[in-house]
């Protein structure tokens, strides 16, 4: 598969991954958005995150605990951003998530902007939706 987290995992690719497992690991972003901004990812292959199933993602919540652990002993905070689909912003199609550790006066504001007027209607109907999705 034509994947570049697909190739990192298996070594084809040089990453600077920091922290392994038998189900993930963990590499510096390489493009940061701060000191230590890390992709933490299953090495099985996953689109989105809906695709897995919850004892893959308990095996990667593993993994992001205690890379959390790492980073919050080094950091002031840490932001943690996983995007699914190109309309989210996703970029590589392979299930990743975003560590971002924060530092005092790094001027960041990571957030999504509350400028959408979200009508109440429109969040009935989505919880009407919901209903009728198998999950
Ligand atoms: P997305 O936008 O899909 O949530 O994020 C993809 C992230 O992967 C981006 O922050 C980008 O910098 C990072 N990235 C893409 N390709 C590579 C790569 O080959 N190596 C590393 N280390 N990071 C990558
Ligand atoms: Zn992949």
């Amino acid at each position: 598969m034509d994947c570049i987290f697909c190739k990192i995992v298996n070594k084809e690719v040089p990453a600077e991954i920091y922290y392994e497992d038998d189900h993930a690991i963990a590499f510096l972003d390489m493009n940061p958005a701060n000191v230590g901004h890390t992709l933490v990812i299953p090495k099985k292959h996953f689109e989105t995150i809906d695709k897995m199933n919850k004892i893959e993602l308990d095996k990667l919540s593993e993994a992001i605990l205690k890379i959390s652990k790492g980073i919050m002993g080094i950091a002031d905070g840490m932001n943690i951003v996983q995007n699914n689909k190109e309309v989210a912003g996703q970029a590589v199609p392979h299930v990743h998530f975003h560590l971002v550790p924060r530092y005092k006066g790094d001027g960041y504001s990571l957030g999504w902007k509350r400028e959408k007027r979200v009508t109440k209607e429109e969040n009935d109907d989505f919880l009407k939706k919901l209903k009728e999705v198998k999950i």
